[in-house]
């Protein structure tokens, strides 16, 4: 066995809201990391990351493919994440299994909506990160006000590490500021890095914002405050040791210049990359749960017991079920049997794969800090631990957002009935924020998501690699609901089924959670309660929540206690209490007034002066609350919560409006009453 340094693997996401340049910017990386001979461009569907038929025809990425390329002997695997609202979930479990974080922002535009919302979830994660801020060739692309945005909405503190040779159409190389050179990039593809010295207009400019970094960084670092009052020398090495510290504590984030379209910067964030972003071992602990939900860690090294977490699951054509796997500690081998916690159930690993986008190769072995697809698996879903049978550790799963939005299909030939649940079930199998369900007054098959092309690429996969032909129904907002008191509900179950007499009384106090947060379920201390009836009564709970009082949407954020259950030794069974369980949560929901809750999107407005009142109008007319209204961009940028099914048909609206001059985005932001 080949050993590895656990120090030289970078395991990131590029993260930025569409359009900034991602699939540009990657295609470079695997360009001038010897992965590709030949520049895809986004443009003409032949970029590598953008591996589907639906994002090379549509041009935005959707999945998160993963593929892994070597820079400066680091090995750096990039996780794919898509820039499209509708695919957050891809970002979600990106964000879950990355070590480090590239943000890329869009020189002219700065801080986008889903910029904005993608650095959120990071933060989630506590994820360090660079920025790139990329098409600093393009009019009007203004680096210092991005800086401005990065300080003021995104909260972190930015630390520029490099300064541009020329503006805009004449943005020809980048300074750096820690090895004080000039960077050129000749050659067809930029390949041909070129390292002079800083021109003499640029010198004076270039110390100053020098001095301005190392003023940053002496904050966190005395050593360094002491050097710089002393006008001491101070080295690159040096340098960049508190860069990484100060990035690996989250407390700035190094921002890199560039235009990948124009082949400029991008090998300086890929030495960013290997310098100041994590490897696996700097997380030397993976926190998790024992089989009883008591905390327990785990080392990040290949001498100890197995444990992974499967963040994606997709059906292929040729090797059927592939689930991509992050190695969290310890070896996984080809022949492995491994635990699902879960389900308690055995897992054989029939092969391992490594991932090159449209490319694998089949490896007999994965070790830690790794991501690998496996094949084989039968009961593991997105969000699973697989672990070592004997020593065996479970880590939390992965938040889903949920869907706001649905649509009813059927087969165009009733025959094909079958076909279109299968394969619809394989894709929700797939796809852990697609929801299939049939609708118990009408009969019909919905399918639910998060947003219209969220449904439409679901309906084309379905059409183009399912081959079943559908009708449609028009999009439809998914309500939830929930109750705005507090309320204590009892239900006694006394039943005659056949010879038996089924008894059960479930007694709940139910009160609203903070939004947001989902369900809390706890328990007074039910003494001399057998487990199983609390169990099963848990159970009956659950069952209601998916489907509320009002008109069968699934309730949300409630903080529920069981307060008391009684059983009769000879009357009691689970069956009993699953009934109770869940007919008294209905009566709590029903006796605490549940009523309906609608999504409520975060919308961004692009456009020129002109036409801000009348945007504004607009936005009164479709029950938005204006957030702010600010100078920038294409003229003026406008924020708003508007209900999502005040939207649809918006991006129509808007060009006769602003006469083709103005755009949006919209990001799913929370519940609220309708
Ligand atoms: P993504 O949605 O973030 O993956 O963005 P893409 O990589 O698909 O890029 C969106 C568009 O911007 C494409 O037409 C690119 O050719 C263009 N683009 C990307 N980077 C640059 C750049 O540095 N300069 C210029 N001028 N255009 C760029
Ligand atoms: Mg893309």
């Amino acid at each position: 066995m080949k050993t590895k340094n656990l120090n030289n693997i970078r395991n990131i996401g590029i993260m930025a809201h569409i359009d900034a340049g991602k699939t540009t910017t990657t295609e470079r990386i695997l360009f001038y990391t010897g992965l590709t001979h030949k520049l895809g461009e986004v443009h003409d569907g032949t970029a590598v990351m953008d591996w589907m038929e639906q994002e090379q025809t549509r041009g935005i990425t959707i999945t998160s493919a993963a593929i892994s390329c070597f820079w400066k002997d680091r090995k750096i695997n990039i996780i794919d994440t898509p820039g499209h609202v509708d695919f957050t979930v891809e970002v979600e479990r990106s964000l879950r299994v990355i070590d480090g974080g590239i943000l890329l922002l869009d020189a002219k535009n700065g801080v986008e909506a889903q910029t904005e919302a993608v650095w959120h979830q990071a933060c989630k994660y506590a994820i360090p990160s660079l920025i790139f801020i990329n098409k600093m060739d393009m009019v009007g692309a203004n680096y210092k006000n991005a800086l401005e945005e990065i300080k003021n909405i995104l909260k972190i503190q930015p630390l520029l590490m490099t300064l541009p040779i020329g503006d805009e159409k004449n943005f020809e190389g980048l300074i750096s500021l820690i090895s004080m050179k000039a960077y050129y990039y000749s050659g067809k593809f930029g390949e041909d890095l070129q390292i002079k010295d800083i021109p003499e207009s640029y010198m004076e400019a270039a110390f100053d914002s020098r001095n301005k970094m190392i003023e940053i960084l002496a904050d966190y670092n005395t050593e360094l405050m002491v050097k710089y009052l002393n006008e001491e020398i101070i080295s690159e090495d040096f340098l960049d040791k508190i860069i990484r510290q100060a990035t690996l504590s989250n407390e700035i984030v190094p921002v890199f210049l560039g235009a990948a379209y124009k082949n400029k910067g991008v090998q300086n964030l890929l030495d960013g990359i290997v310098k100041y972003l994590p490897s696996p071992s700097d997380r030397p602990e993976i926190k998790g749960f024992d089989l009883e939900e008591k905390d327990k860690v785990r080392q990040a090294r290949d001498d100890v017991p197995f444990s992974g977490l499967i963040f994606k699951v997709s059906t292929d054509p040729f090797v059927g079920k592939l689930s991509y796997l992050r190695v969290y500690s310890g070896i996984i081998r080809v022949g492995d049997l491994l635990l699902n916690p879960r389900v308690l159930k055995e897992e054989k690993i029939q092969k391992i794969i490594e991932i090159q986008a449209n490319n694998r190769k089949e490896v007999d072995q994965g070790s830690t800090g790794d991501i690998i697809a496996v094949v084989g698996l039968k009961h593991t879903t997105t969000g699973d631990t697989l672990t070592d049978k004997k020593d065996q550790i479970i880590y939390e799963s992965i938040d889903f957002p949920e869907p706001v939005i649905y649509r009813a299909v059927e087969a165009k030939t009733p025959g094909d009935y079958d076909k279109m649940m299968d394969s619809l079930y394989k894709l929700e199998e797939e796809d852990p924020t697609l929801k299939i369900r049939t609708d118990s007054e009408t009969g019909q098959t919905l399918i639910s998501g998060m947003g219209e092309l969220h449904l439409e690429i679901i309906l084309d996969r379905l059409i183009k690699e399912f081959n079943v032909k559908v009708n449609t129904g028009q999009p439809q907002v998914t309500y939830k609901e929930s109750i705005r008191n507090k309320v204590v509900a009892d239900y006694t179950l006394t039943k005659s089924a056949g010879h038996q007499v089924l008894y059960a009384y479930v007694k709940l106090r139910v009160k609203p959670n903070k939004r947001g947060y989902g369900h809390k379920l706890s328990r007074a201390s039910l003494e001399n309660v057998p487990i199983q009836y609390i169990k099963a009564c848990q159970d009956g709970i659950n069952h209601s929540l998916k489907s509320g009082v009002i008109s069968g949407y699934e309730v949300i954020d409630l903080d529920i206690e069981i307060l008391e259950l009684g059983y009769k030794v000879d009357q009691s069974s689970e069956v009993a209490f699953i009934s109770a369980g869940a007919t008294a949560l209905t009566q709590a929901l029903k006796k605490g007034n549940s009523e309906l809750l609608e999504p409520i999107f975060k919308v961004e407005v692009h456009m020129p002066e002109t036409y801000i009142g009348e945007v504004i109008d607009d936005m009164n007319k479709r029950m938005g609350l204006i957030l702010e209204s600010k100078i920038g961009g294409l003229g003026h940028i406008l924020k708003a919560h508007v209900p999502l099914s005040k939207m649809f048909g918006y991006a129509t609206d808007l060009r006769s409006i602003t006469h083709g001059h103005g755009y949006y985005s919209m990001v799913f932001s929370h519940y609220d009453w309708i």
